[in-house]
């Protein structure tokens, strides 16, 4: 779908981190973890991007969740944490086809601004009844207070405050093995090699774990 979609809340999610919430286009649907093109204009030049789904549904209204580099990031994300209730903004979508798709175990192993996908799938996830794992790596991470609501509502959840910390032991901790297990991986390209090494290392099939690379 391609639509013009209006902002109804920016909110600060965590240290240069916003989630960004939409009115859902008449006739949308999204999974959580499939994400979608945004476009606008910064300084009359033209970006698009892709962000991923943060929220459970998308049925009334959807939220992606943007990480702000001040180092290593360029204009358009910083463009998105300036906007404000009103404000519209072009969309495609939704892509992507490592989404949750009602897995009785959802282990969703996130980096830096995964945090987004994996908030969502464990949301819908414990919504519809299943098991939730998370591992989370960031030196400050963001969504807190959803993640402690997960925590409380049976999910569990792991927070690595260092972005070089080895994945590894966490990765073998959460993995149950069992039938329907599902695995998640979200993040940009240094964290998602650390993710598919610490998988191989525990003997977990990598071809089978749903993966998006952000760049
Ligand atoms: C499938 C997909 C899903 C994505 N989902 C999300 C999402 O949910 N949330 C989100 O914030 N971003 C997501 N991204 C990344 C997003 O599309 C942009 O690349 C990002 O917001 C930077 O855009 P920019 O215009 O500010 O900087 P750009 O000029 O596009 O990026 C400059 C450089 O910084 C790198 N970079 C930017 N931010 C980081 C970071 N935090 N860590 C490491 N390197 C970084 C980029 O890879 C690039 O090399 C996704 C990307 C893809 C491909």
């Amino acid at each position: 779908m391609d639509a013009t979609v209006t902002v109804t809340t920016v909110e600060d999610v965590g240290s240069d981190t916003v989630a960004i919430t939409f009115e859902s286009p008449e006739g949308f649907d999204a999974e959580p973890g499939q994400f979608l093109k945004l476009t606008g204009v910064v300084d009359s030049e033209e970006y698009s991007r892709f962000y991923t789904l943060s929220s459970p549904d998308a049925d009334s209204t959807f939220e992606t969740t943007i990480a702000i580099e001040p180092d290593e990031g360029g204009p358009f994300s910083e463009y998105l944490a300036s906007l404000a209730p009103g404000d519209t903004l072009e969309m495609e979508g939704p892509y992507g086809n490592d989404h949750y798709e009602g897995e009785s175990r959802v282990v969703v192993l996130a980096g830096g601004p995964g945090i987004g996908p994996a908030i969502g799938i464990g949301e819908r996830a414990l919504a519809d009844g299943n098991e939730v794992a998370i591992v989370y790596r960031d030196e400050t991470p963001a969504h807190r207070t959803r993640l402690t609501a997960l925590r409380e509502r049976g999910a569990t959840v792991h927070l690595l405050e260092d972005s070089n910390a080895d994945l590894g032991p966490v990765v073998a901790d959460v993995l149950a093995g069992t039938e329907g297990e599902q695995v998640f991986v979200y993040g940009f390209a240094a964290f998602v090699e650390d993710a598919e090494a610490a998988l191989d290392a525990a003997g977990a099939n990598r071809q089978a774990a749903k993966i998006e690379n952000f760049g």
